[in-house]
């Protein structure tokens, strides 16, 4: 029965980022939530809320936009995460971690996995950390017997973009289910060894390749500025694709722009109606994978 609803939660969002990119529907289709300032485009200053703050919160949007997919950004070791997963995933929501190696011990995984986490998306370059936590991914999904899907994140920066290629091997190697290019959230130039890195990479297909194809465009084209340029054609639908919550409950649609909201949800349809149509009016071309 469980499994009937997940399918089904995936299915409707689904359908609404479809919507969406069409212009149509008003929903947001999944909902995400930053714990902490890992992996943030920018430094965190707010105040943090508690673990009871937070689920509220989450009651909140589900009573706006109805049960949809949950990913909680926040470092492996965050003290709210294993309440958290298991919070969302007894309200029906699949649940995906965005989070980092370094803490991501086998006995960290299988906590995440009894309680819930559909999806394990590691943010690393798979350095010696970033292997280990891989494995404990892969261990934790045999010795659990569960469906974990498990996916690398890989950041691509001047520095690690001329090795993105090797990734997918390493990858594979490890038995991870798939890999992210990460554009960054700002653009850099690139030299000639890491375009043809990311070339390279983004010639990798199925079943590894798991980049988003707006994320897939914008690396293409990082040596013309990368994330940040104006685009000359076409809008982001991300207005309706996400609603964010950052580790201070703020609600906003996307991070660049103003407009972020905190009070209660139940509001929020006009409080973010302002927010959302800034957003589908913006010319920037972002590709990092939060973001489409
Ligand atoms: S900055 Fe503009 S293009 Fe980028 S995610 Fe936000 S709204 Fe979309």
């Amino acid at each position: 029965m469980k499994l009937l609803e997940t399918f089904r939660i995936r299915a409707a969002a689904a359908v609404r980022r479809r919507k969406a990119r069409y212009g149509l529907g008003e929903k947001p289709a999944r909902l995400e939530i930053r714990l902490d300032g890992f992996d943030a485009p920018g430094p965190v200053t707010a105040e943090a809320l508690r673990v009871d703050q937070w689920q509220d919160r989450i009651v909140e949007a589900i009573q706006w936009i109805g049960p949809v997919p949950l990913r909680i950004t926040a470092a492996a070791d965050h003290a709210f995460l294993p309440d958290l997963v298991r919070f969302g995933h007894r309200l029906e929501m699949p649940v995906t971690v965005r989070t980092n190696p370094e803490p991501l011990s086998v006995e960290r995984a299988e906590e995440l996995v009894d309680r819930g986490m559909a999806t394990c998306e590691v943010v690393t370059t798979l350095d010696g950390a970033g292997e280990a936590a891989i494995r404990a991914l892969v261990h934790a999904r045999h010795s659990r017997a569960a469906t974990l899907t498990v996916v690398v994140h890989f950041p691509v920066t001047a520095a690690t973009a001329a090795g993105a290629r090797a990734v997918f091997d390493k990858a594979r190697g490890l038995g991870a289910d798939g890999v992210v290019l990460a554009a960054p959230w700002r653009g850099f130039a690139v030299n000639a060894a890491a375009k043809e890195g990311i070339a390279e990479a983004l010639a990798q297909g199925w079943p590894l390749q798991r980049t988003a194809a707006e994320a897939r465009a914008v690396l293409g084209s990082l040596a013309e500025g990368g994330p940040g340029v104006r685009r000359t054609s076409g809008q982001c639908a991300l207005g309706g694709l996400r609603l964010a919550l950052g580790p201070d409950g703020a609600a906003s649609v996307c991070p660049f722009h103003v407009g972020h909201h905190s009070g209660p949800l139940v509001d929020a349809p006009s409080a973010l109606a302002a927010h959302r149509a800034a957003v589908r009016s913006c010319d920037r071309r972002c590709g990092h994978p939060e973001l489409v």
